[in-house]
């Protein structure tokens, strides 16, 4: 049986918020859908095959011990007479992660196993902090020096706060900081406003991410990768009917499973083709080994 629907909305309470509650949350909604007879509940919960969760407390639900013989003498349900326990409330269902964190949980793990990401990613914070904070110092001065187009070229970046953190915010921050970065690197050294700042090691942080000569093509490689996953990602919630951002109440909002395969072996095999054809000079601030590196990561 394939259903397809909504559950009654039912309202947790704060004490039912653990895996115990939510399994006993989930079982009222389907009473409240099946009726009170514990042979339909059985049935109900005997065919359920997976469960999305997005990796809170329900992802435990699916092992979860058998907990319809107890919830059905809680709310008043007769058992039927030799009625035993299954070894699961959900003999039948495994965890299956939702699309979005799927493609999340991708990009972090192709990033955090490469062994440059963790001071990458320092640095990245670095040069974003410089630019959430010092902003307007930096436009007054290029303004005042008669540099208008350069003033222009930062104001026009739109970078995303890490305090929203997902690996898909790390895509906008890397893709937009590709835009300016160069020109960044040039025109940091004549800002005067520079030589008063109190954070030392705020400075020290920039002035090392400015010198490395690899922090351009990880900022290079992050933005590559993110962009690849993240346009996945984006695409899964995407309908087959709208163009998009065209028409988002469409019902058939994220029900595109059935090209899933087709466009994902798509999508996957051009990226590959694209990162096996990188050579040193993609990445000339790097040692050799870097490429092979990124497109092994890419391969997984
Ligand atoms: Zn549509």
């Amino acid at each position: 049986m394939l259903f397809k629907g909504l559950f009654p909305l039912v309202s947790i309470g704060r004490p039912m918020l653990k895996v115990v509650g939510k399994c006993f949350s989930l079982l009222w909604q389907i009473y409240l859908m099946v009726g009170p007879h514990y042979k339909l509940l059985e049935e109900f919960t005997s065919c359920v095959v997976s469960m999305t969760v997005d990796f809170g407390t329900e992802k435990s639900l699916p092992g979860i011990a058998d907990l319809l013989p107890s919830f059905c003498l809680y709310i008043g349900v007769p058992l039927p007479k030799g009625c035993r326990k299954r070894t699961k409330t959900f003999p039948r269902a495994i965890v299956a992660p939702g699309w979005h964190h799927t493609w999340d949980g991708l990009v972090r793990r192709g990033l955090t196993s490469t062994e440059w990401f963790p001071v990458f990613l320092r640095q990245v914070k670095g040069v974003l902090s410089f630019f959430r904070h010092h902003l307007p110092e930096m436009e007054d001065e290029l303004v005042r020096k008669g540099h208008r187009m350069v003033a222009q070229i930062f104001k026009s970046i739109e970078l995303e706060n890490f305090a929203k953190w997902r690996w898909n915010t790390l895509k906008k921050v890397v893709c937009e900081l590709v835009k300016v970065y160069a020109t960044f690197k040039v025109w940091y050294p004549t800002f005067e406003f520079v030589a008063g700042l109190r954070d030392a090691s705020e400075a020290q942080l920039l002035k090392d991410t400015l010198a490395s000569k690899s922090f351009v093509d990880q900022l290079k490689y992050t933005c590559w990768l993110t962009s690849w996953m993240g346009d996945i990602d984006k695409w899964g919630g995407g309908c087959p009917c709208c163009a998009p951002g065209e028409n988002p109440d469409c019902r058939f909002k994220g029900r595109r499973l059935m090209e899933a395969f087709s466009h994902l072996e798509c999508e996957c095999n051009a990226a590959i083709l694209e990162a096996e054809s990188w050579g040193p000079s993609d990445f000339p601030g790097s040692p050799p080994d870097f490429v092979h590196s990124c497109v092994g990561q890419s391969a997984v």
